[in-house]
């Protein structure tokens, strides 16, 4: 019999569009070769409001690859958090969520309650991926290198004005300019500013602010900006590396989203020792945070003097068919269809 696979997309963040362009290409690759046979797809869609759809609305949202003209609002609130009905056929999970909401250990907690396997991360490991200060805490617990750092809370940036010139002299002195301005819970660079004065890092802090109680600002390096893919559970394997490079300040979201705005160069042209590093740092930061299945892992390597910094972990990474992570699988040996029912094979090895 066919296992029906559940795959929830969409989701209450700033990257819900990178969730539906994601999920289009792993429902496309339920059906195709091989996997048609074994696999059938159940999408739902969870609204920008929280709500979730029933395959309906949700097949027309893959179709579409746009969210809704407008949400749905049901006049009763528990509605919006009831599952569709056919939630009880689902044998897999796919959570292709990123962002809050769903990359950080929230949707996780509900699949794990209702008892059915999932692809991906659990609980914990997605949290602290999802969140850079307690990561990277993990991240220096592995004795992982990394560049300079300040934790900075919401409060101190918007409710205590005595404090605020203190801060910002503060992050001058320890991390100087350029430095980057982090929401703690984020992706695809939403709400990351690079600044460079006074100025910028005002309004940086505040822009950082509007999306999360933490913050976190980092010393900005000059790098190549170099992603290793991790799959497996126990044994996770590292894939081959790959580099980005773009014309823009940062690899920002516009540069991420844009067609032709960055490039992925696969593999990148690394000494073998660095890559062989930065395979082994990736799966010591996949296994650090406890991640389950997939990961991707990003690095600086500084040519100059030879060094690599871990920069953050992703715990459910872009996964369209141009996305980082299925290249990088691809250049490495499995196909797109290989890779998504390795990641449902893995979910449930870790769960059955
Ligand atoms: P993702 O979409 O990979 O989840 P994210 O929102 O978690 O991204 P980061 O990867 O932390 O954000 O940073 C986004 C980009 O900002 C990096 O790819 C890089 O171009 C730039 N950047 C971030 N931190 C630094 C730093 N400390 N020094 C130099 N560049 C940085
Ligand atoms: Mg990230
Ligand atoms: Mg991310
Ligand atoms: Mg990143």
């Amino acid at each position: 019999t066919k296992r029906t696979i559940g795959l929830l997309f969409g989701g209450c963040s700033g990257e819900h569009e990178v969730s539906i362009a994601s999920a289009r290409a792993i429902a496309q690759a339920l059906s195709a070769g091989s996997n048609a046979a074994v696999y059938t797809l159940l999408p739902f869609y969870i609204q920008k409001n929280g709500q979730w759809c029933d395959s309906a609305i949700a097949q027309q949202v893959l179709t579409s690859g746009q969210p809704l003209s407008s949400d749905l609002a049901s006049s009763d609130p528990v509605d919006r958090w009831r599952l569709p009905p056919t939630a009880g056929d689902v044998d897999v999970w796919f959570p292709v969520l990123h962002g809050p909401n769903g990359e950080d250990g929230t949707i996780q907690g509900l699949l794990t309650l209702m008892q059915t396997p999932f692809v991906g991360s659990g609980i914990l490991g997605s949290a602290i991926g999802m969140d850079k200060l307690a990561m990277k805490t993990m991240f220096a617990q592995a004795g992982l290198p990394q560049v300079n750092y300040m934790a900075v809370s919401r409060s101190q940036v918007w409710s205590n004005p005595c404090i605020y010139p203190k801060l910002c002299d503060d992050i001058e002195a320890q991390l100087a300019y350029p430095c980057f301005v982090k929401p703690a819970n984020l992706g695809s660079s939403v709400g990351i500013s690079k600044v460079r004065s006074r100025a910028e890092l005002e309004a940086a802090l505040d822009s950082a602010a509007s999306y999360d109680r933490r913050l976190i600002v980092e010393a900005g390096v000059v790098a190549r900006e170099v992603e290793c893919a991790v799959l497996g559970n126990e044994q996770p394997q590292a894939s081959i590396v790959g580099e980005i490079t773009y014309q823009s300040d940062f690899y920002d979201y516009e540069t991420k989203y844009t067609e032709g705005k960055a490039d992925l160069i696969i593999p990148a042209a690394l000494p073998e020792a660095v890559t062989a590093q930065i395979q082994t740092m990736a799966i010591q930061a996949f296994t650090a945070i406890d991640a389950a299945g997939l990961a991707r892992v990003d690095f600086f390597y500084i040519e100059a003097t030879g060094d690599v910094f871990i920069n953050e972990i992703n715990t459910m990474p872009g996964f369209t068919v141009t996305s980082m992570y299925p290249r990088l699988w691809g250049a490495s040996g499995i196909t797109f269809p290989e890779l998504v029912d390795r990641l449902v094979q893995l979910a449930l090895d870790r769960n059955g």
